[in-house]
């Protein structure tokens, strides 16, 4: 089961990583619930095994899998997004600067801010949407440009090449969180990108169930680093995430083209809706970047934002849905709707939030693949209520 080198995406998204097991022929990686390995005598030379922090059979399949995905060298898995992030940052010395885009996932505002910069790192943040915003912002102690495209849950877009292009003239590794597009729509490392990162909590775990995270690499510097630092800090992603996060992928690329076709309805559904004030969606012509959202993106994906114009109008909404899922996170087969303001961006602080354009009356749907006319009925009944 050997891929070709000019394998296409759904077909890497199956097989990349994954041999048949060994001892039994097993199609599917097992699952390898075992914290270490016998040897077969003192000093003698292993079958590459030593103990469960250091290498597991199935996340080393995960890994080569979203590493093939992401079109990267090497990826390493780590207990959750976070963990992926915060490890990322060991690469870095007191006084480096990270440069990140505003408007980040509000973990990782919170990360930066209140643990990281305890310990000398400096981060600054510019809408990076806003290419002529860059260079100006870059300082010479600039390590990392982070970016997020499409932001939560303003879902500005950064065009990934030409912000690539502007860090390499000044030696800054470009970072991209690809959580929120999935690498069906972008792989931000053929765009220029050194470094992706992912929440496998989302989109490419795809079913609500584990948390995870990603780091994907291309040079063979942070390569050694991170796979010296992931079992030095140890913040690794146990064997049964790995095996449900390899399933995900696996059905990728259906789940993505369903994402994308349901939220084209919706968002085009709420935009005409006379109880919504604004909807913002890349796919709409609407959308201040929906040009460069054509040009990058594959499809535009399962995030939509609107607003409803208060508080009240939000509160009443979201006690009305019965089909949509109130919770936090995205990216899963069920819809899942949010209130940025009170939920997931609550870390940060209110001027923040209202210069970001967080509104008291914003709400935030990650589409599902359900049948479309069933969102859409379940949002015309609990807008109707407004
Ligand atoms: C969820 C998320 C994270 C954090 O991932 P966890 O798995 O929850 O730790 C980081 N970035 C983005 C864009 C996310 O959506």
């Amino acid at each position: 089961m050997k891929l070709k080198d000019d394998a296409r995406f759904s077909t890497i998204c199956i097989h990349a990583g994954q041999e048949p097991d060994p001892a039994t022929g097993a199609i599917i990686t097992p699952i390898y619930q075992t914290s270490t390995y016998v040897q077969d005598g003192l000093g003698r030379p292993h079958a590459g095994f030593e103990y469960g922090r250091t290498q597991n059979p199935t996340r080393m399949a995960l890994e080569r899998n979203i590493a093939a995905i992401e079109a990267g060298t090497e990826a390493f898995a780590f207990a959750s997004g976070m963990a992926a992030i915060d490890t990322l940052l060991t690469r870095l010395e007191a006084g480096d600067h990270v440069l990140v885009s505003d408007n980040t996932y509000g973990g990782t505002f919170r990360l930066f801010e209140r643990v990281r910069r305890k310990f000398g790192l400096d981060f600054t943040y510019v809408d990076t949407s806003r290419p002529e915003l860059i260079e100006p912002a870059l300082r010479p102690n600039t390590q990392y440009l982070f970016i997020e495209t499409p932001t939560n849950p303003m879902l500005h877009i950064t065009d990934i090449q030409c912000a690539s292009n502007l860090a390499h003239k000044h030696n800054v590794k470009v970072v991209v969180d690809n959580t929120f597009a999935s690498p069906y729509i972008q792989r931000p490392l053929t765009l220029g990108a050194d470094i992706v990162l992912h929440s496998t909590t989302k989109f490419l775990n795809g079913h609500s169930d584990s948390v995870g995270g990603i780091v994907i690499l291309k040079h063979q510097d942070d390569v050694d680093w991170m796979k010296f630092v992931q079992n030095a800090a140890g913040a690794i992603l146990g064997p049964m995430d790995s095996w449900l996060i390899l399933r995900g992928t696996k059905t990728l690329t259906v789940r993505m083209e369903r994402t994308n076709e349901n939220a084209q309805v919706i968002a085009e559904f709420l935009e005409a809706h006379p109880k919504v004030k604004r909807a913002i969606y890349p796919g709409l012509a609407s959308h201040p970047h929906h040009r460069l959202a054509r040009k990058q993106m594959k499809g535009f994906g399962g995030l939509i934002s609107f607003d409803v114009g208060s508080l009240e109008n939000a509160k009443t909404f979201l006690e009305r849905v019965r089909l949509m899922a109130l919770a936090e996170s995205l990216g899963g087969v069920e819809t899942l709707i949010s209130h940025p303001a009170i939920m997931t961006h609550a870390s940060v602080p209110k001027e923040r939030r209202a210069m970001l354009g967080i509104t008291d009356g914003l709400i935030r749907i990650s589409v599902g693949i359900e049948d479309v006319e069933d969102l859409q009925a379940d949002l015309e009944q609990a807008l109707s209520a407004l």
